[in-house]
């Protein structure tokens, strides 16, 4: 493209609310032929909230919440944000009515699976059964038949171990975006192929990508993962856009052929995309490859 005919659309898109990295970005954008979409905070509003709680252990739901408020308190994750939120309400419910949310030592983030740390003398892990899995945390029937109901209705689980020990579990929803479906549609129209990608498990993983028309998904997959089946598809010649929102995708969307960061996003999402689709809105993804497609038309 001429600079004339980039600054042209960039400027154009800037005024939409699509910010596009210059000339080579917009090059590219017009050759995509598959879109993978982010789940949690992209094709979803990435705005959870926690609708119930199980404990199965003996802790009071008083120290259950002040040790999971304690380790969830330092992740970004917007599920973590709904954790702790959830978790107050239910201390002030259950507990004393004065705070003492410990401090946690040796917190560690696990992408795309939760946190660890010590809260006093214990040991604590909030997150998904792979973090489970990864600590050696055996989950009876009465864990597995919580996960799996709740699953089942698109919700993803929380799960609390204490001392290696399932100690509770929260289920959590994100409701997809409104305009989700028909821009999954819309982008087959323009024989552009959808594909999830996602570190929630299969089952709720599944569930929202029936919601919005989305048939090849990928669940279970941790930030490098991610960008692996970024790469697997660009193998069969397809050019790739990613969308996420840069927590646990940033390598993604630097593997992409278009990276496209939405939302406000986080810096390293900014940093990692070509595209930056600053109102959140899915259609974004649409008007970015619409301009491209525009500007390399008149450019033949
Ligand atoms: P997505 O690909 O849907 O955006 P992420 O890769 O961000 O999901 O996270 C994958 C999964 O890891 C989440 O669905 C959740 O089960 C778990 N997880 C990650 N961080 C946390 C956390 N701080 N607390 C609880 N669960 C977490
Ligand atoms: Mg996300």
């Amino acid at each position: 493209a001429t600079p004339t005919a980039v600054m042209v659309a960039t400027g154009k898109g800037a005024s939409q609310g699509v910010l596009i990295k210059g000339g080579n970005a917009l090059e590219k954008a017009h050759k995509v032929k598959t879109v993978v979409f982010d789940k949690t905070g992209t094709l979803t509003v990435g705005k959870p909230a926690v609708v119930s709680s199980v404990l199965f252990s003996k802790f009071s739901m008083e120290d259950f919440c002040d040790m999971t408020i304690a380790a969830e308190a330092n992740s970004e994750h917007p599920i973590a944000k709904a954790v702790v939120e959830h978790a107050k309400k239910l201390f002030q419910k259950y507990g004393s009515q004065n705070e003492h949310f410990t401090d946690v030592k040796d917190f560690e983030v696990h992408p795309g699976a939760g946190v660890s740390g010590k809260v006093g003398e214990r040991i604590i892990l909030v997150g998904n059964k792979r973090l489970m899995r990864l600590f050696d945390v055996p989950l009876g029937r009465e864990v597995e038949d919580y996960v799996s109901e709740n699953e089942q209705l698109a919700r993803t689980c929380v799960l609390v171990a204490i001392d290696g020990k399932a100690a509770g579990a929260f289920a959590v929803t994100d409701p997809v975006k409104p305009e989700a479906a028909r821009v999954i549609s819309y982008l087959h129209s323009m024989s552009i192929s959808s594909v999830m990608v996602t570190g929630d498990n299969w089952a709720t993983a599944i569930a929202i990508a029936s919601e919005v028309g989305i048939q090849k998904v990928f669940a279970e997959t941790d930030p490098l993962g991610k960008a692996d089946k970024i790469k697997e598809l660009q193998l069969t010649g397809s050019s790739v856009a990613m969308v996420g929102d840069g927590i646990n995708d940033s390598p993604a969307l630097v593997a992409a052929d278009v990276g496209m960061a939405i939302g406000a996003g986080t810096d390293v999402a900014i940093e990692a995309a070509d595209v930056v689709l600053i109102k959140s809105n899915l259609e974004d993804v649409i008007t970015a490859i619409d301009l491209s497609r525009k500007t390399m038309s008149r450019i033949r």
